[in-house]
């Protein structure tokens, strides 16, 4: 097991920079460069917004919204019950956390369905059109992963599998109501597998700066400006 720099801590997004460029999460971690970035929408967080509120409104009557009651992919599924608990780990202040050999992994929930007695990760996406299981897994497996360790940190068992519920817009209807689609995405969960990631990239921020990749735009326009 690797020795962890004192103090380090990341979340699900910041994994899924170490799995795109370990040298762009290096220059983050270590040397506090952030990758520039454009305007962040709002829009995806006033979605959360209203989606979480919809949501427990169905937790408050111990049921499920009828979307997705009718559908198979549901079948025996309930909302997690304790809301109060579950606007904790909505909270990054005061969300999940995992830690390991002085490291901190940490990360706000969505919301949480209960199968039986194990917990399953549910997390809500919106998207400018329907996804595809291969980038939803290409892009989110780490984050459930995580959230999978973190709630087996927290004493909760879990399913082996987390589920991402995508809205993206279908339609404009009367009164120009906007009409989403939504979509249910399964993907199945390891905690070995986010731990192995945890530890690797801790151990990254305690060597060299690792090489730049010769794909990235950035980098080779930045070694062409140098040369
Ligand atoms: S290769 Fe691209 S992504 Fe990696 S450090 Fe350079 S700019 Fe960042």
């Amino acid at each position: 097991m690797n020795t962890m720099t004192r103090n380090y801590q990341v979340s699900p997004s910041g994994l899924n920079l170490f799995k795109d460029c370990p040298r762009c999460f290096w220059l983050e971690k270590v040397r506090g460069i952030k990758r520039p970035r454009g305007i962040f929408p709002s829009l995806p967080g006033g979605m959360d917004r209203v989606i979480k509120l919809y949501f427990d409104t169905f937790r408050a009557k111990a049921s499920l919204p009828p979307e997705l009651h009718a559908r198979d992919e549901f079948r025996g599924l309930r909302l997690y019950e304790d809301h109060a608990r579950l606007e904790r780990w909505r909270n990054w202040r005061t969300g999940l956390e995992y830690f390991e050999n002085g490291g901190r992994l940490f990360g706000a929930l969505d919301d949480l369905l209960v199968a039986g007695e194990a917990c399953v990760p549910f997390d809500y996406k919106t998207k400018g059109s329907p996804t595809s299981e291969e980038d939803a897994v290409r892009y989110y497996q780490t984050q459930l992963d995580c959230y999978a360790l973190m709630l087996e940190a927290n004493g909760l068992k879990t399913a082996g599998y987390g589920f991402l519920l995508y809205y993206s817009p279908k339609e404009a209807g009367e009164n120009g109501n906007v009409l989403f689609e939504i979509q249910p995405v399964r993907i199945a969960t390891d905690i070995e597998r986010a731990k192995s990631l945890f530890r690797q990239s801790a151990a990254v921020t305690e060597g060299p700066a690792p090489k730049a990749s010769a794909n990235c735009e950035y980098c080779n326009w930045l070694e062409k400006f140098r040369k």
